[in-house]
């Protein structure tokens, strides 16, 4: 039974965060861990469920319909079903979500089985987010995964079978001893399972990790920024070729199957975060949850909330973040739109980085819409830090 009235504003997105894993991989600082006791896992799930209880009974009323839910990790599929079955159960207990609502699920090879593929669709998860990051088993190795090709495919049956039809496939380019035939072999023989999206992501070696140390000691060898553009724009002319349309930076998808949920952060729709570390923006603040496992769960079993709550946004950074995030969107901003959100043209707050930008090739104007050209995505941070 729903309890909460919809005000009849844009759909809200809710994010859940699954910080499980098998095994840590070498190159990931995400709020995740591996190793933990089944207790350890109960526990969070029953803080997790009292976080959106709290919500819910704080904002009984206006709270817009829920369009989109997101399960991302972590790895998702690695609990047991039940507790992603009674997180669902419970959001649909106390919001009012759309018919048509997206419900996607992450999900890493080598932890899903055709029994928690068949829960969860009998759930209501209609989009499955599979991490595959590289065909060759090779790569898979290097980067700490637990999963072989062998296993892609069998995740692949599996959600297949269990009738997922929209499932999106993460894929990494600047990867150690990669070649940019490895890249065009993994796309190659992805083609076959008929992804409607694909993630294409470059590697970031992040301080402290396992990979970055390997690679400072001079174990490993990254292709160099050439190489890894290379790589970036093969996956660009043959998703391109193959009837994928590129929308935002790093995603591609079939006509229709944009990730409706990551739309929502690029657009600044509002959205909740649940759970450890989780970001949520809402009514105009962002918030941040504890990242630390132990004070997330603590502070929710005190009755406190586990998230700090930022001042209400200045529209001066509000129409930052509204430039830079939509930026990342492929076929750009529009200038009316922005002039009905915040009143005025953004060459009247921003002509003096535009231009510029504009006059090095790197965003285009056409009169009404601004975007990125090809060699601006080459170039992505840099143009998105000038709107800060
Ligand atoms: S599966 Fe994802 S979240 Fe888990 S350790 Fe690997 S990269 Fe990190």
């Amino acid at each position: 039974m729903n309890t909460i009235k919809v005000d009849g504003a844009a759909g809200l997105g809710i994010y859940c965060h699954i910080p499980f894993c098998l095994k840590k991989c070498a190159y990931c600082d995400f709020s995740s861990f591996s190793g933990l006791s089944e207790e350890v896992i109960r526990n969070y799930f029953e803080a997790l469920h009292k976080e959106i209880k709290n919500f819910a009974k704080e904002n009984n009323s206006s709270v817009p319909a829920v369009d989109t839910i997101y399960f991302g990790g972590g790895t998702p599929s690695a609990v047991d079903a039940g507790y992603i079955e009674t997180t669902l159960a419970l959001l649909k207990e106390v919001f009012v979500i759309s018919d048509d609502a997206e419900i996607t699920i992450e999900i890493n090879p080598g932890t899903l089985t055709g029994d928690k593929a068949s829960r969860y669709k009998k759930a209501g998860i209609n989009r499955a987010s599979v991490g595959l990051q590289a065909w060759q088993d090779f790569l898979l190795k290097i980067l700490g995964r637990i999963h072989s090709q062998a296993d892609f495919i069998k995740t692949m049956e599996i959600l297949k079978s269990a009738g997922f039809e929209n499932f999106s496939v993460d894929v990494m380019v600047g990867l150690p001893g990669q070649k940019l035939a490895d890249v065009m072999e993994t796309l190659q023989a992805l083609m076959a399972f008929s992804p409607t999206h694909l993630s294409s992501y470059s590697l970031i070696l992040e301080p402290g990790t396992p990979m970055a140390n390997w690679v400072e000691a001079g174990q490993l060898d990254l292709p160099d920024e050439d190489e890894e553009r290379e790589m970036h724009w093969a996956v660009d002319g043959f998703l391109k070729e193959q009837g994928f349309k590129h929308y935002e930076i790093s995603s591609y998808c079939r006509p229709g199957y944009e990730s409706r949920h990551n739309v929502k952060y690029w657009e600044l729709v509002p959205y909740l975060g649940f759970g450890l570390g989780a970001h949520g923006f809402y009514n105009g603040r962002r918030y941040g949850n504890a990242n630390e496992l132990n004070q997330y769960c603590e502070l929710l079993n005190a009755g406190k909330a586990p998230g700090v709550l930022e001042p209400v946004m200045e529209t001066r950074d509000m129409m930052s973040e509204w430039m830079f995030l939509g930026l990342r969107k492929l076929d750009g901003i529009r200038d009316d739109a922005f002039t009905e959100r915040f009143g005025e043209s953004f060459f009247g707050q921003y002509g003096n980085v535009i231009n510029p930008l504009i006059a090095e090739g790197l965003l285009a104007w056409d009169g009404s819409v601004l975007k990125l050209t090809p060699r601006g995505q080459d170039f992505g941070n840099r143009i998105f830090m000038a709107f800060v």
